[in-house]
């Protein structure tokens, strides 16, 4: 058997990495030249937040350690307004645990010298998937050195939002698909590290929440972080609306006004680093026949705004493997099983990270979110297991994302519940006193 993974990205060495402890022959092809030869490509996000999810998968084939010993752990939110002071709201209850700064960069490379090291695993840079026939596993590349092809008895698309693998199922009518783009888009900047240091908190995942838009950053290990601005691609206050100097200065002064003395790059890397995009893919089915199926976000790529992205690819991988492991490796019946299993799952997850787009960019400026959540922390510790919110159950469990959704609205009734009844005690013994009192007259 042998099975072809489309994509050397994060997911793509994860899978292939798992696939080969089923003793199959896997090809991994890729279109890009092998980053660790350092012409990594520019333009995707510079680190990432991993969490539970992502470090279960990661645990369970070793690698878990190695990750983690770059990683800076960010136990909570710095939310950095317009004016006054910054104001730290932890992620957990007991404002110890973290989701983790990680370079993607070093951990594809991880992931690539483990996934090139496994036995029966090859990774061929350099390779374009172009064509592809889902009925015979027949498929074309394009290579510095000319076109090449090969075949495959399962191909899995692990080719990213964009997926060619996809596209191709689409083009031989084999599936149906959605592209939801934002109006938002994003850019990265760079605050460098000050004599050395972190010129900002390094334990915390910073936020300017501006209403329609926000800037975060992240920290990295060579002690400077890596901003991210989210904003409309048009209109006023966007990418589009900023073109000269002058005018980007101003506008980081007026709404960034503790960015511009951290980051002396700031106009530059605006005007040269590119707008990404967006969006939310949603397709179904992700597999035909058995033999040629999507993974990660080739399948389901969403909004980055619950660091959930790659932490649920990873998730994908563990899943399908149980999916192969309980089939038998009987790919006809482990495809459409693993599609079963996680479908409602990232269809989940991707409806949480647009609710969190708002959350971040606009609720968590607002006292009254910061008192939501002091009184959520406080039932977790009163209620332990009984009450947890929906972000430590999204970041800090391997809980599924469906059953995460069913949780919190059966915690949210509950909680409105006991609010109703409190209300209607207090207006019960409200009424009772009065009346005690108009007789008493
Ligand atoms: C700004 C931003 C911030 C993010 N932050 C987080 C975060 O904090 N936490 C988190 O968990 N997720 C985050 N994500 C999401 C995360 O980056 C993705 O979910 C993750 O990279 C998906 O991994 P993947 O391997 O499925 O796809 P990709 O990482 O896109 O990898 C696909 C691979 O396939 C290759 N490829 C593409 N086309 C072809 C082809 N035709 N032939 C051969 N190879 C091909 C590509 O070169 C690439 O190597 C963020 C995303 C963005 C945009």
């Amino acid at each position: 058997m042998n099975v072809t993974v489309v994509g050397a990205g994060l997911t793509g060495c994860l899978l292939a990495c798992y696939l080969a402890r089923h003793g199959l022959d896997v090809t991994v092809y890729e279109r890009r030249p092998d980053p660790r030869a350092g012409l990594a490509e520019r333009g995707r996000s510079i680190n990432l937040a991993i969490s539970e999810r992502g470090l279960d998968a990661l645990r369970r084939i070793g690698l878990e350690e190695k990750i983690m010993a770059d990683a800076l752990p960010m136990r909570g939110r710095m939310i950095h307004p317009v004016d006054g002071p910054l104001d730290f709201q932890p992620y957990s209850h007991d404002g110890v645990r973290s989701i983790n700064s990680i370079s993607r960069g070093a951990l594809n490379d991880t992931l690539l010298d483990a996934a090139e090291s496994a036995p029966g695993v090859k990774i061929l840079f350099g390779h374009r998937l172009t064509g592809l026939d889902p009925a015979t596993g027949a498929m074309a590349f394009e290579t510095p050195d000319g076109p090449v092809r090969a075949r495959a008895d399962v191909v899995l698309g692990a080719d990213g939002a964009g997926s060619a693998v996809r596209g191709e199922l689409l083009a031989h009518r084999g599936i149906e698909e959605s592209l939801d783009f934002l109006d938002h888009g994003y850019k990265e900047l760079t605050i460098p590290a000050v004599d050395g240091e972190f010129a900002l908190d390094p334990h915390a995942l910073h936020i300017w929440p501006r209403g329609t838009s926000m800037m975060i950053a992240l920290p990295n290990p060579d002690r400077s972080f890596t901003c991210t601005m989210f904003w409309p691609t048009g209109g006023t206050s966007s990418f589009a609306s900023l073109s000269t100097p002058a005018a980007i200065e101003r506008h980081f002064r007026t709404h960034y006004p503790d960015v511009p003395p951290l980051a002396p790059g700031l106009v530059r890397e605006y005007q040269d680093n590119p707008v990404g995009r967006l969006g939310t893919v949603r397709c179904s089915p992700w597999q035909t026949d058995g033999r040629v199926g999507l993974i990660g976000d080739a399948a389901h790529a969403i909004v980055p705004f619950y660091g959930q992205g790659a932490n649920c690819g990873f998730e994908d991988v563990t899943v399908l493997d149980r999916c192969l492991e309980e089939c038998g490796g009987d790919w006809a019946r482990a495809l459409p099983l693993f599609e079963r299993r996680r479908k409602d799952n990232t269809d989940a997850i991707a409806e949480m990270a647009l609710a969190n787009f708002v959350e971040m960019r606009d609720k968590v400026a607002s006292p009254v979110h910061r008192l939501v959540k002091s009184v959520e922390h406080r039932l977790e510790r009163a209620l332990p297991g009984r009450y947890v919110s929906r972000y430590e159950l999204v970041s800090f469990s391997t809980v599924p994302y469906v059953e995460v959704r069913r949780r919190v609205r059966r915690q949210h009734l509950a909680l409105a519940a006991a609010g109703a009844t409190l209300l209607a005690a207090g207006a019960a013994a409200i009424a009772a006193l009065s009346s005690r009192r108009s007789r008493g007259r």
